[in-house]
């Protein structure tokens, strides 16, 4: 009797708190159920491996970027999703070449430098380039110096990244400027090439490469960045001897623009399927290294979000969509061809989350969004804080998805731990290896959480 008694009072209590707020307890339900099915079952680490070790690195317009879009589509399909097709995009056609070199010889010791072509440099046409440096910080000293001291010399912007920054992505963005427009400052100025010092916080000897974009009318010069070592030898040694003589040879060549595709797979909403969510990352990657964090780990966190929403049987009101884009390093062609036919086809979103800062730990998400939608955000914080996603930061969503943006859409980034992202970054180093499996499926089920509490609860 007394058993019953009790059991009837937990039952009771039970009852009155779930009828005092029934989203937190369904809700939470359904996050739990979301975290369990991807720490348990996922399959985003094996989906990586293969996308980073039998594909391998996959510059847009590339072989290998077909064939990840081909692995993509049947892996979408494999997942369950109702429907999975491909939206034609038009890309750059963009090779390195297989020749690289970089040095100069310093009290007759010869020294290579650990360099590497700024993506879509010319190249120095089968010859090698050989002429004195001039070594600056910003656009501001170069100006100061003028075309007498710069004609007929490499250009060398040497200026680390700020350290002091605690938001890498945000000292990445104060040295973006020279890798884009760094070439064509020196050109303006006669200089025959230009190098730069790599886009990294990191002290060692990758380079790092990265698009760099030539202004229209202006001579296109050769472009390279050097390691962090080899850029602090090279200002070293240029201390020693200001009229060494820098080798340079690059065999890159640019193409025709040619046709490949988005991969784009969808769950139909059952109330609203009108009304879309998109999830994605970039499947394009540099022609360096496996593009691991950059943005492999994206694309199979947008994988897992489709099979996780099917295998836990969640039925979701909207239309939900995970996108691999195409292009998002070289002119973030997928992104922009994506939101112009959604535009052009009438398609509604509500949302888009996207996850291009590496397959880090999760700590919330960077918010694009009104501040209706915000304190409608906050008012999820609960649900999610169990989970370790305390930040919701304003702005800062994604490149790929910014096309997007309207009156209504609420964008999302994946916010994580990035300190060690620009280590890897665009570089040689950017493999399987450096990433970790549970730091990747925390990603994947934060993702996954974050579309559930859009299209159950939605913003309005
Ligand atoms: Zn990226």
């Amino acid at each position: 009797m007394k058993k019953i008694t009790s059991l009837f009072l937990l039952l009771s209590f039970q009852e009155v708190s779930f009828s005092q707020a029934p989203h937190v307890q369904s809700d939470s339900a359904m996050i739990a159920s979301i975290y369990n099915e991807v720490m348990l079952n996922g399959e985003c680490y094996e989906n990586l491996r293969y996308l980073c070790k039998s594909i391998g690195h996959r510059l847009a317009g590339s072989e290998s970027a077909q064939k990840a879009i081909d692995w993509g589509k049947s892996t979408l399909e494999l997942s369950a999703a109702d429907h999975v097709f491909l939206m034609p995009v038009e890309v750059p056609h963009w090779t390195r070449g297989t020749f690289e070199y970089g040095g100069y010889t310093l009290s007759g010791n010869p020294r290579e430098v650990a360099l590497t072509a700024l993506g879509g440099s010319v190249g120095t046409d089968g010859k090698r380039i050989t002429a004195e440096v001039v070594e600056v910080k910003t656009f501001d000293e170069l100006k100061a110096l003028g075309a007498d001291e710069v004609k007929g010399k490499i250009v060398f912007f040497n200026k680390p990244l700020d350290a002091t920054l605690i938001n890498t992505g945000a000292a990445y963005g104060g040295g973006y400027p020279i890798r884009g427009q760094g070439p064509s400052e020196a050109a303006k100025l006669g200089a025959v090439a230009c190098l730069i010092r790599s886009l990294t916080l990191a002290d060692d000897n990758y380079p790092h490469t990265g698009a760099t974009n030539y202004e229209e009318g202006v001579k296109r010069i050769p472009a390279a960045a050097l390691s962090a070592v080899a850029a602090r030898q090279l200002s070293q040694d240029l201390k020693n001897n200001p009229h060494l003589q820098f080798n340079l040879q690059l065999s890159c060549e640019a193409f025709e623009r040619t046709m490949q595709a988005n991969v784009i797979a969808e769950i139909r909403g059952t109330e609203f399927p009108n009304e879309y969510i998109t999830v994605g990352g970039h499947l394009d990657s540099w022609d360096i290294g496996e593009g691991a964090h950059d943005d492999g780990t994206g694309i199979v966190q947008s994988i897992e979000m489709i099979r996780t929403l099917k295998a836990i049987g969640y039925k979701p009101k909207r239309t939900i969509r995970a996108v691999l884009f195409i292009n998002e390093e070289f002119g973030n062609d997928g992104g922009e061809t994506y939101a112009r036919v959604c535009k052009e086809t009438g398609l509604v979103h509500i949302g888009a989350l996207e996850s291009d800062g590496g397959g880090f730990t999760p700590v919330g998400f960077n918010c694009d969004i009104s501040d209706t939608q915000y304190e409608r955000v906050q008012s999820w914080l609960p649900l999610l804080e169990p989970y370790n996603l305390f930040r919701f930061r304003r702005g800062g969503s994604g490149v790929d998805i910014r096309p997007l943006k309207d009156d209504r859409i609420a964008l999302f980034g994946l916010n994580v731990d990035g300190q060690r992202y620009f280590d890897y970054h665009h570089t040689n180093n950017d493999r399987f290896e450096n990433v970790n499996k549970r730091e990747l499926e925390l990603g994947a089920a934060a993702m996954t959480a974050l579309v559930y509490l859009m299209d159950s609860i939605g913003f309005n």
